[in-house]
């Protein structure tokens, strides 16, 4: 990593219902990081309005940014380089995001460079662990993403492979509303399955002896949805912990399956986790315990959407010499590959 010595980095998140904002140093070291989740406004909807959300960073983020400034003793023209997320995510949320760090931008007169929110998944299990260094393989499951990337070095990607329709956080949202459970689901069905049993229900577990790095979770929801009508015609008391349980297994399964391809694939025995998903235990214990590779995935309290992962994506790519011109909102970028 190209270390610029006391590179100042304030990161902004919004691109979905979390407004994060960090400063960070030396492209690593943490100062301080805030972040006001909206889960509670959202959870009554079960899902994310995404009006609602825009809103929210509206009236959350630039008193999140004065309280770290606060924080850190330290004064806007102090800040060497602003970090936003410009895609994917939310196109109101984004644009609240983008124009906020241009405003601030223009007003210190600080540098700006846009920050693909994938690539700061990358960046989240660096966090906590130094010795992590390319390449190595990184796993992103979170509410709209579950690829595997490989990466050669920073900035350069390859997408080795994605699911081919529902994101994993997706399938366990979509879980959780048909068992009835509160949005959002993960963490809900991850709570239910330790009273449950992992093997009660033989769940499909699509595409896992192909061998192509892919995935696809809706027929896992379909499977789910069958077995829950079943319960209902017979009109039987719903094994909700047994339907967690072994849901969670079904999807850690094939995440597993796929890095494990991934590995033998490329022959590279690193990987790293990131995204919302990552903070459920059945993965990160299958996870730590495979043998074919050792794996680094960030606290809970960063696999989900921050800042302090964008501030050190965006101060790594400033420092490889990346440049934006206008840093815009671009709602669909996808593309992290170089
Ligand atoms: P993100 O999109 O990265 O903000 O992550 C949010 C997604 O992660 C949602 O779909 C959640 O249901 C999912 N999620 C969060 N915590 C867990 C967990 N402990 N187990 C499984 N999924 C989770
Ligand atoms: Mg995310």
């Amino acid at each position: 990593m190209i270390r610029d010595k006391r590179m100042l980095t304030l990161g902004i998140e919004t691109s979905c219902d979390d407004t994060g904002v960090a400063l960070i140093r030396n492209e690593r070291e943490v100062l301080c990081e805030f972040l006001s989740s909206q889960i509670k406004d959202h959870s009554r909807f079960g899902g994310v309005i995404p009006e609602f959300a825009a809103r929210k960073h509206l009236e959350n983020l630039l008193p999140l940014v004065d309280t770290a400034l606060n924080e850190c003793g330290v004064k806007g023209n102090d800040i060497d380089l602003i970090a936003v997320t410009r895609g994917p995510g939310l196109m109101g949320s984004l644009i609240v995001g983008v124009m906020t760090a241009r405003a601030l931008s223009q007003a210190w007169g600080v540098p700006l460079i846009g920050v693909n929110h994938l690539e700061g998944h990358l960046f989240a299990p660096m966090v906590d662990a130094e010795d992590l260094e390319p390449p190595f393989l990184s796993l992103i499951v979170s509410g709209g993403h579950t690829e595997i990337i490989r990466v050669d070095d920073f900035g350069k990607y390859e997408l080795l492979g994605q699911t081919r329709d529902d994101a994993a956080g997706e399938a366990y949202d979509k879980a959780a509303r048909i068992l009835g459970l509160k949005y959002p689901g993960g963490p809900e069905i991850e709570r239910l399955a330790v009273e449950g049993n992992p093997n009660a229900f033989e769940f499909p577990v699509p595409l896992r002896n192909t061998d192509k790095v892919e995935f696809s979770f809706s027929g896992l929801k379909t499977a789910l949805l069958w077995q829950v009508k079943k319960f209902e015609a017979d009109g039987s008391e719903l094994p909700v912990n047994d339907l967690c349980a072994s849901f969670q297994r079904a999807v850690t399964d094939a995440l597993m399956s796929k890095v494990r391809l991934a590995v033998k694939q490329t022959g590279i025995r690193k990987v790293s986790a990131s995204g919302g998903v990552s903070a459920n235990g059945a993965l990160r214990e299958a996870l730590s315990s495979a043998r074919e590779f050792r794996a680094w995935v960030p606290s809970k309290g960063r696999c989900t959407d921050n800042a302090v992962m964008i501030a050190m994506a965006g101060s790594n790519a400033w420092c490889r010499g990346v440049r934006d011109g206008e840093v815009l909102p671009d709602p669909s970028l996808h593309d992290i590959m170089m």
